[in-house]
């Protein structure tokens, strides 16, 4: 657990980058700093480690002052990881990742191997290891940057900006990587980053800070979006907030599928009995949906590949409503097609059915707001 209790930060040209901060970090989860570009996150988060000491105030981890530890120990303790990774770039991969370890006593080959496993697990191909990292793209080179950050084995883990200098796909690559490593490790974890949609993504607790370095909110981002404490948080949180808050609710027993009539590549149109309208829904042998097809523009009665509309999506009944939501307006047919989790056919449900539930999921989520 990290504590801000009261802390201020004031650099010596009279700037206050931090003003009267109160923030807890839990153990095991990832607590996202976001705000606009100077609102004094970085130098909240590298008050955690003492590269930057606070003004006044105090920062605990587990409890324990961090003025009263020596700063080397506090930083063995914290593993760190910034921005286009900064590794040393004299060095190849492998010995980026296995300099701590080495500085810190271990043996040669040990730290060695230790540094391979790691390389893997943040999903680095081996035949990396021997390169420098100007041999290697951004994205891999915030892969070693995170494992060099691990290499040993902090419980803490400050990230400013960590998925920032790469481009959006490989960002969202990086994002899903990093939350499946950290559902491995359960680091106690503080990012840094300026994008609320990579706050609301990545963020157990998603802290909102303001210019001047004060707290705005600090919430769940399901809290965060359902209930933005004033109207800049509402702001920053953005135009897109209902359709954001979408993303964390699932139907649950909000919206009544009903039963799909189907037809499978090869079978005669005439086979079905009492489709709905002029859209069939095509599924394969194992009644997994593949798309649509139009019984009006058909050539014949037998259905063929090139005949069924791909262009729509399907969703478990487990996703939330955004992915049901995406189903039912990319599909030609208007229906969300709804499957269980091994992705066979449970039913459909129209546009119209899915905005009604995501009506009764908000009015539920207000109703337990403001309980
Ligand atoms: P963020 O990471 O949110 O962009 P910073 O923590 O880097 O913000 O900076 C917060 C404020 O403190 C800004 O106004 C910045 O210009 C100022 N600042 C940062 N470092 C220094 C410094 N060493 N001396 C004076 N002012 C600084
Ligand atoms: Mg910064």
């Amino acid at each position: 657990m990290i504590t801000f209790n009261d802390v201020s930060k004031v650099y010596p040209d009279g700037t206050v980058a931090v003003d009267g901060l109160d923030v807890t970090a839990p153990n095991g989860k990832i607590t996202v700093l976001v705000g606009p570009s100077g609102c004094g996150k970085t130098t909240s988060m590298r008050m955690i480690n003492r590269l930057i000491e606070p003004s006044s105030g105090t920062i605990e981890l587990d409890g324990v002052d961090t003025q009263t530890l020596d700063r080397v120990a506090l930083r063995r303790r914290i593993g760190y990881v910034i921005q286009n990774a900064g590794l040393f770039p004299h060095r190849t991969v492998v010995d980026n990742v296995a300099a701590l370890p080495r500085l810190l006593g271990g043996g040669k080959k040990q730290t060695r191997s230790a540094a391979m496993e790691l390389l893997e697990r943040v999903g680095l191909d081996a035949k990396f290891a021997q390169r420098y990292p100007w041999q290697l793209s951004g994205g891999q080179q915030q892969r070693v940057g995170v494992a060099r950050a691990l290499a040993t084995d902090p419980p803490f883990l400050l990230m400013d900006e960590p998925f920032s200098a790469v481009d959006p796909i490989v960002r969202n690559q990086l994002q899903d990587e990093f939350l499946r490593l950290q559902a491995d490790i359960s680091k106690t974890i503080v990012m840094v980053t300026h994008d609320i949609d990579e706050a609301l993504k990545l963020g157990d607790q998603v802290v909102v800070l303001r210019q001047g370095g004060t707290l705005a909110q600090a919430a769940t981002p399901a809290d965060l979006l359902a209930a933005p404490k004033d109207a800049f948080v509402a702001d920053f949180v953005g135009s897109a907030r209902g359709y954001r808050a979408l993303g964390f609710h699932t139907c649950d027993d909000l919206l009544t599928l009903v039963d799909e009539p189907t037809i499978q590549v090869g079978q005669g149109i005439s086979s079905v009995a009492a489709p709905h309208d002029r859209w069939v829904l095509v599924v394969d042998a194992a009644n997994a949906p593949i798309g649509w097809v139009d019984t009006v523009n058909l050539r014949g009665d037998r259905v063929e590949e090139g005949d069924v509309n791909l262009s729509a999506t399907s969703a478990r009944r487990s996703e939330p409503l955004r992915d049901l939501l995406n189903s039912a307006l990319s599909s030609p047919s208007g229906r969300c097609v709804v499957t269980d989790d091994a992705g066979a056919l449970l039913g459909t449900a129209t546009d119209h059915d899915v905005i009604d539930a995501i009506k009764r999921a908000k009015d539920a989520r207000s109703a337990g707001v403001s309980a």
